[in-house]
């Protein structure tokens, strides 16, 4: 039988995604529990039995398990329930109103991501009241704190209760919006994510009067040349898995990428060349590609200094450095010293901020295989491919413990900019179209129940 929509859902599945959004789960506080209790009284109605466990007061994460005979691997369908803040006064709606216009369901969180959670719920009741007979568990988990790095959350469930979440697979955020390529939809499916290093570097020095600066170590001047050293530095430019097999596709899709695009898989080293060429045509693809090549160094905050005429022995900077899939945050300090050894390295400290570690999963897997052709029978002549975030999720807790992580809320370009859509997530009037909800259920429902029968 061929795929369709599942037009029949799309009153239930925007209702729960307008009743996710009136509470307000703003991290922090985060207050999920609200939140998950809800999940938790919405799936017994169809004889779920739910866990719910807390972090901290407040701070909820919600379970539930639909059991399969064993014969193959788990899925996990994951989201994470709380949103970053939201300022009524820019908003043309009440952000936390749940309001349905023009086809749409606004306000904070639908795109980032209770909609997808409200799909992975639709996309589990389906598959109960189908009785469709699952060969593995199906687990679903909405989980607290996300924004906030998430320890509260996944992480601390992972830790403390592994075998009520750890799945072989993982469906969470962070792709499945199809980009646009000549007149066709790329669906993208997030592979692998950058790791982060927050890394404070302390200059010191010998203070001094400002008028004889002679005599004194100016802790300063020390900083500027580090500032200028990590800022200015270009990494070598890695291609890694996910990004290979970008531009692979891209230049299969897209007859304005296919020369860039070979070129830059066969010489990286032309990379800057290439891309400022790009840039010329499509500014955005070549920025947004940019960091995606290489290890990124940016310093973000810097303080020094007491008074007008002392010089400073002191003067700290905060550098937000991304780290590749293959690159280890050890790797990135190590490089970043090595940098610095003509600066005075015995006259800098460094203190390790925050580090997550960067994670990829293999593209060549089942459940890859499953969705491109989910994708493809929706949408005929539609590509697929898979992409390399540069910020993090809740994806990587999991590749960390093996389990094969795939960010794929399936959605459609909603305007002929999808851009327009990305800027959304954390932005103003962040809205989520109906004919989306119905749209990344049905990809999903047909996902889960093709990969796990
Ligand atoms: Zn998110």
């Amino acid at each position: 039988m061929p795929v369709q929509l599942l037009r029949d859902v799309e009153e239930e599945v925007t209702r729960i995604l307008r009743d996710l959004i009136r509470i307000d789960t703003t991290n922090p506080p985060g207050n999920e529990t609200a939140a998950a209790k809800y999940i938790a009284e919405n799936l017994s109605r169809d004889g779920f039995e739910c866990v719910l466990r807390e972090s901290a007061p407040g701070r909820g994460n919600v379970m539930t398990r639909l059991a399969g005979s064993g014969e193959k691997s788990s899925l996990l369908l994951l989201s994470h329930l709380d949103v970053v803040a939201a300022n009524p006064d820019e908003w043309s709606v009440n952000p936390f109103g749940g309001v349905v216009k023009d086809g749409f369901v606004w306000g904070r969180g639908t795109l980032d991501m209770k909609g997808m959670t409200a799909i992975e719920l639709m996309a589990l009741k389906l598959l109960k009241r189908n009785n469709v007979k699952l060969k593995g568990d199906v687990v679903l988990a909405a989980t607290a704190d996300e924004e906030q790095g998430g320890v509260a959350g996944a992480g601390w469930l992972l830790e403390n209760f592994p075998r009520e979440i750890l799945a072989d697979y993982v469906l969470n955020e962070g792709g499945g919006l199809a980009i646009s390529a000549g007149n066709k939809n790329v669906f993208t499916v997030n592979t692998a994510e950058k790791g982060l290093l927050w890394l404070r570097v302390k200059a010191r020095g010998v203070p001094g009067h400002g008028s004889t600066p002679n005599v004194a170590d100016n802790a300063i001047t020390r900083m500027s040349r580090v500032i200028e050293r990590l800022g200015d530095y270009r990494s070598p430019v890695v291609l890694v898995p996910t990004v290979k097999q970008f531009l692979g596709n891209m230049a299969k899709e897209d007859a304005a990428l296919r020369e860039p695009f070979s070129r830059l898989l066969a010489h990286p080293d032309e990379a800057d060349v290439i891309l400022d060429e790009l840039a010329k045509t499509k500014k955005l693809l070549a920025e947004e590609l940019r960091p995606r090549i290489r290890m990124t160094i940016a310093p973000t905050m810097i303080c020094g200094g007491v008074k007008e005429n002392v010089i400073p022995s002191e003067c700290e900077a905060v550098f937000d450095c991304r780290v590749l899939p293959g690159q280890t945050v050890a790797d990135a300090l190590a490089l970043i010293k090595g940098l610095l050894e003509g600066v005075g390295l015995d006259k800098l400290t460094f203190e390790v901020l925050h580090s997550n570690e960067p994670s990829e999963s293999a593209v060549e897997t089942p459940l890859y295989e499953t969705i491109s052709s989910v994708l493809r029978e929706f949408e005929l002549g539609c590509g697929v491919t898979p992409v390399l975030m540069t910020g993090g999720t809740d994806s990587r807790f999991f590749r960390a413990k093996g389990s094969i992580c795939y960010g794929f809320q399936p959605m459609r370009p909603e305007t002929p900019k999808q851009s327009a859509i990305v800027k959304r997530e954390h932005g103003i009037d962040e809205r989520i179209s109906i004919e989306n909800l119905v749209f990344g259920t049905s990809v999903l429902y047909e996902t889960v129940k093709r990969f796990m029968s």
